[in-house]
């Protein structure tokens, strides 16, 4: 259904590097792009990503393709919804009657309309409909942000007939596999009937799924959010994140929340550069996602031990992508959500300027349940903070490292000095596995390959040597895939991992034309002495075998001649062979 022209500027449009990029920490090494791989567990980074070649390429499981299979991959969606997405987030046209032939495009429109459909309901007047705006109204949510986040009821719609009626293009199958309604019975049974309705979007402001409040507290969890599908993934969404954007990226910083409630209640006291992490704990994505937009990462969520637990996590999670943190806390209350009810929007603002550095935060976490009124619990903390004060340090982040030593010293009473934390153990390098003998590529072998790699013009002139040199085993192995075919991502996927690391870091180093033109004419002075060299000796062989005087003669001739030529290219001199 795509021409091949638009797969191909679209390949182009994309940048592999800034695609990849949202979903793994990517290093640049040479020309290529290291991080640890998305598709399996990964420790040692595997996953190696060209830019000049628009791949991916990982040896630890051995997938690889182009910009279009990596996000059907780690989307897990179909070719064309891929191709579609993609287009629509790097401004590639995609014919409209293409995009609108997309799963993607009719689920989503789908549930657009559902959301506007029970938005409306909610402004009905009838009897449930009052009472939930009477519960939004005790919440201080205003119409105005009711209508901004297209909040809806669902009451008294079980088998979703109303809304099917109002869209004829929506069958009941369509309904299951937008995940809101599911089949029971052989009936379908709405998934939110009797619940308040949140319309879920992606970052790109489509509506990919729901989540739903209960109207009374006796029906059911309190939450329900749709299941989750290949449009709706919760690790990888964040609630309010396609309206905040624009808020995020000019104050520079996001402040992330956990609940629906926590979003709308920040919201409705006027700050818009809140997201909510959909009741999940937070994930490297949602994070990467926040990267793409701010540095500054505000954390705010609830004040019990799970929220606080929850948060330190993310702290951490967000200093090991190289974020700045710093968190929001609430004792007396319970999440953003009663601060606005018990505060004014004023003093909301108050208290996210009274937030800690997550440095900072972390050590008040260890001391929460240490007496630090005595000198046992003092050293306690001293002892639990240590390792943390030590991965700052080897980690370069002198600012956090700062900041955990004076909170230390706050709570302690102890001098930021005496807090001793540059006492460095002594790494040992891992050894070798031994027993293990793995092929390698000879340096000369190296150099030609990359040469082989950079210059197309070269490619045929290193064939030629490749065929006439002596190569190791992994270089002949290379050699014969590489005659029959081109491709780098092919030869990849044939040769052994090892190899494989050892070709991408070959390939990947630059090499300037004149050099590779030096090494190209020594070789093939090289190889055409060795050819000579070898025709001598076959003719020697055949001297030695004739008996006949003419066509020994005859032989010998060519023997001179080839010597000749030999003397030659040896630039005149004679080294006896
Ligand atoms: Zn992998």
């Amino acid at each position: 259904m795509f021409d091949k022209d638009l797969i191909e500027k679209l390949k182009s449009s994309v940048d592999i590097v800034e695609l990849v990029g949202r979903y793994v920490n990517l290093q640049k090494s040479g020309s290529y792009y290291r991080g640890l791989c998305p598709f399996h567990n990964d420790t040692d980074p595997s996953f190696y990503v060209s830019p000049g070649k628009g791949f991916f390429h990982c040896f630890g499981c051995g997938a690889s393709g182009d910009v279009i299979s990596f996000y059907q991959k780690i989307e897990d969606l179909s070719f064309t919804d891929a191709v579609v997405q993609l287009a629509d987030m790097f401004n590639v046209n995609v014919p409209m009657h293409v995009f609108e032939e997309t799963a993607y495009h009719k689920t989503t429109k789908i549930l657009e309309n559902l959301a506007r459909y029970w938005h409306n309901e909610l402004f009905k007047k009838s009897e449930a409909s009052l009472n939930m705006i009477n519960y939004l109204k005790k919440r201080k949510i205003k119409e105005k942000t009711i209508r901004s986040f297209e909040l809806g009821l669902s009451s008294g719609d079980r088998t979703l007939d109303g809304f099917i009626r109002s869209n004829i293009k929506v069958d009941q199958n369509d309904l299951v596999k937008a995940g809101v309604a599911y089949i029971n019975n052989g009936k379908l049974i709405n998934r939110f009937e009797n619940r308040l309705t949140i319309p879920i979007r992606n970052k790109s402001g489509r509506v990919v799924g729901f989540g739903g409040r209960v109207i009374s507290d006796e029906n059911g969890p309190k939450y329900l959010n749709s299941p989750e599908s290949s449009i709706f993934k919760k690790s990888k969404l964040l609630f309010n994140l396609d309206r905040a954007k624009k808020s995020i990226s000019s104050l520079n910083y996001v402040i992330v929340v956990e609940g629906f409630f926590d979003v709308i209640s920040m919201y409705e006291a006027g700050i818009e550069n809140v997201v909510g992490t959909l009741g999940t704990s937070l994930t490297g994505i949602q994070l990467k996602l926040l990267k793409n937009i701010t540095e500054n990462i505000l954390f705010f969520f609830d004040s019990d031990e799970a929220g606080q637990k929850a948060t330190f996590r993310a702290v951490e999670m967000a200093e090991q992508l190289g974020l700045s943190t710093a968190v929001v806390q609430t004792p007396k209350f319970k999440d953003p959500g009663e601060l606005l009810l018990k505060k004014e929007p004023k003093d909301i603002r108050d208290i996210l300027n009274q937030a800690i550095p997550g440095a900072a935060f972390k050590v008040h976490h260890f001391s929460r349940n240490l007496n630090l009124k005595n000198d046992q619990g003092k050293k306690k903390l001293l002892q639990i903070t240590e390792p943390y004060l030590r991965k700052y340090h080897d980690q370069g982040d002198n600012p956090g490292l700062q900041i955990a030593v004076k909170a230390i010293s706050e709570l302690t009473g102890y001098a930021e000095d005496s807090i001793n934390v540059t006492s460095r153990r002594k790494s040992f390098r891992k050894a070798a596995a031994p027993g293990f003998s793995k092929k390698k590529l000879k340096p000369g072998e190296k150099e030609l390959l990359k040469i082989y790699f950079s210059f197309l013009e070269y490619k045929s002139r290193v064939l030629k040597i490749l065929e006439l040199l002596p190569l190791s085993s992994a270089c002949m192995e290379i050699y014969k895939i590489i005659k029959k075919n081109d491709d780098f991502e092919l030869l990849l996927k044939n040769v052994e991992e090892d190899l494989g690391r050892e070709l991408m870091n070959t390939a990947e180093t630059p090499m300037s034309k004149n050099l590779a033109k030096v090494i190209l004419n020594d070789l093939e002075k090289c190889t055409e002495k060795m050819l000579i060299k070898e025709q001598i000796r076959e003719l020697d062989r055949k001297i030695s075998q004739v008996s006949n005087e003419k066509v020994k003669t005859s032989l010998l001739m060519k023997r001179v001649q080839l010597s000749r030529l030999l003397l030659k290219s040896q630039g005149g001199e004679n080294n006896g062979s």
